[in-house]
């Protein structure tokens, strides 16, 4: 006979006969269940309550309270209606079975009990049981990480939130969410961002007491229930998260790179924010996330502390100058990007020295493209950020084994594949640092092809960002321009006939153009690259594309 369980199943008798709970005891241990009694309806309904059984069997004509009531009182209950009932009765008539069945039972047995029958009646319930439990458990359970869903979870929030305003208790709930996690996917793939997440879930378990709730609010978004924890405990769970996020790294095996990733968070707390809804509190923790990601990502933000520097700034505004003193550090701020990126520049020239990495390229690259940027009307700030996506577009190269970075003959499939890598070990490198979000978007992409054919994406036309449009043409006029050892240097009629061929394949032709344009207005630019204009004219028709 098949049994259902490794685990003991806990069956409930309920007979106000001695003799029959003792026989029924005695055969059922021997069967490896876990055996309860009760001695009539009453004290059943109290028992399934404290011991929440798998499947009952229960005797119909008992003192105190029969068995239809009981078996009626617990299937109308939400907590108990999924547990099975066998209802067991000394007279086997239809009539009997039709009272026990309208009274919610599962199945019916008629005494003397048969102890073959009893098993097989016991095995088919706890099965119906096992599969209902599993249905509950995918109603309320995230599919990918299996963590709760955020119906559930907000389920749960209502109920903790009366808890905590009844009894002046402490509850704190804690957002999550992934930093950058569109690169992830992008650059890694859907199916290793579906790792990253369930990495996620799995670091959050471990962080976490086994009464907080955690749950998936949805996509790299998480959301932590913290009962009975005000700020400081629900701070200090978020410090033990953003270690362990520290620590851990992902493997991505197709291309062999370790990859790390960072978190955001905001907490809110019931009775230090003086929230009124679960749903306030909700939204509290997700403004608290979102000045994370506003203040630079990697850190964690208290609702709390947002509405103190609310109030600081209503009183600030009353002061004169408070616009000219936000103004200065402004300028403060981007004084100390500039002195970056100034420093970013000596850097690449120590690099060049020890690493053979083409800094006068990556020099290069940035003022093409920021003349290319300039000649598109991009503005100030659009043109910065992309001189700086110049400046570093190739770090990742760094990453790249030497015999391959430094290969003299023209690079084979396998050279390409460990190539090819390069702007994902540049995201690696560059993730960490909170100046450079917008350059990351730039360099990532920077390889891409305008019909779709490029790396690590396959992104297509303008869904590229225009900065890694413009990167992509600069820095292939100009590898032309001066060689590369994998690639002898071209001639300016052969440049310019590769461009022509590429625009609206690899190149965007309207960057084509610009390019052009640049080239024909700074012919110092790139040394013995001349546009006449007559070049040009005919380019126009071509391209269809005003000059
Ligand atoms: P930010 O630092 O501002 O959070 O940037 P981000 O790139 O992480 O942006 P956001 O959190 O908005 O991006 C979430 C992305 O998660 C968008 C969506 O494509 C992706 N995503 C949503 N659900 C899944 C999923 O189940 N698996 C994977 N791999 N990706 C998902
Ligand atoms: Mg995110």
């Amino acid at each position: 006979m098949e049994k259902i369980e490794n685990k003991k199943a806990k069956i409930l008798y309920v007979d106000d006969s001695e003799t029959d709970r003792e026989i029924f005891k005695r055969i059922l241990t021997e069967d490896h269940f876990e055996v309860l009694l009760a001695s009539d309806g009453a004290e059943c309904v109290s028992m399934v309550y404290q011991y929440s059984p798998d499947c009952i069997i229960m005797d119909c004509n008992m003192p105190v309270m029969d068995g239809l009531t009981a078996c009626a009182q617990l299937k109308n209950s939400d907590q108990t209606k999924y547990i099975p009932i066998v209802l067991v009765t000394g007279y086997d008539s239809e009539k009997a079975i039709l009272k026990g069945l309208q009274a919610g039972a599962d199945d019916f047995m008629g005494k003397p009990v048969n102890h073959e029958i009893i098993l097989a009646k016991i095995n088919a319930m706890l099965r119906a049981k096992h599969l209902q439990d599993e249905l509950k458990a995918m109603i309320v359970r995230d599919s990918l990480t299996n963590l709760f869903n955020y119906n559930y979870f907000l389920e749960v929030c209502k109920q903790e939130f009366v808890r905590s305003r009844r009894y002046n208790t402490h509850l704190s709930c804690l957002m999550l969410d992934v930093d950058f996690f569109k690169m992830i996917n992008d650059g890694h793939g859907h199916a290793f961002g579906d790792i990253v997440i369930k990495q996620v879930a799995l670091l959050l378990k471990k962080c976490c007491r086994i009464c907080d709730i955690i749950a998936r609010y949805g996509g790299d978004e998480f959301i932590i229930l913290l009962p009975n924890t005000g700020y400081k405990g629900a701070v200090n769970a978020a410090e033990r998260i953003q270690e362990m996020v520290r620590k851990t790294e992902v493997k991505d095996k197709a291309k062999n790179i370790m990859v790390k990733f960072s978190i955001s968070g905001g907490i809110s707390s019931v009775l230090e924010d003086n929230i009124t809804s679960a749903e306030e509190m909700v939204v509290s923790a997700d403004k608290g996330l979102y000045a994370a990601k506003d203040a630079g990502r990697k850190t964690v933000t208290l609702y709390k502390d947002i509405c103190l520097s609310q109030l600081v700034v209503a009183e600030m505004e009353k002061i004169k100058d408070f616009q000219i003193i936000g103004a200065k550090l402004q300028e403060i701020a981007k004084q100390s990007k500039d002195y970056y990126f100034k420093n970013i520049k000596a850097l690449l020239q120590d690099l060049e020295k020890e690493h053979e990495l083409f800094v006068g390229h990556s020099l290069r690259v940035a003022a093409i493209a920021t003349a290319i940027a300039r000649e598109l009307k991009l503005g100030k700030y659009e043109e910065e950020i992309i001189e700086h996506a110049g400046l570093l577009h190739d770090l990742g190269m760094l990453g790249i084994k030497d015999e391959v970075r430094l290969k003299k003959h023209p690079l084979n499939d396998q050279d390409w594949v460990e190539i090819k890598k390069h702007p994902l070990i540049a995201m690696q490198l560059l993730r960490p640092i909170k100046y450079v979000d917008e350059e990351l978007k730039i360099i990532l992409y920077h390889h891409e092809r305008f019909d779709g054919g490029g790396y690590p994406v396959g992104m297509k036309g303008e869904s590229i960002p225009i900065g890694a449009r413009i990167i992509s043409v600069a820095c292939s006029v100009e590898a032309m321009h001066s060689g590369r050892h994998y690639q002898k240097l071209k001639n300016s009629a052969e440049i310019f006939d590769e461009f022509i061929k590429m625009a609206g394949l690899q190149f965007d032709p309207s960057v084509v153009m610009a390019l052009f344009r640049v080239l024909k207005d700074n012919p110092s630019l790139l040394a013995g690259l001349k546009i006449e204009e007559d070049f040009l004219k005919e380019l126009k028709d071509r391209f269809k594309t005003e000059i």
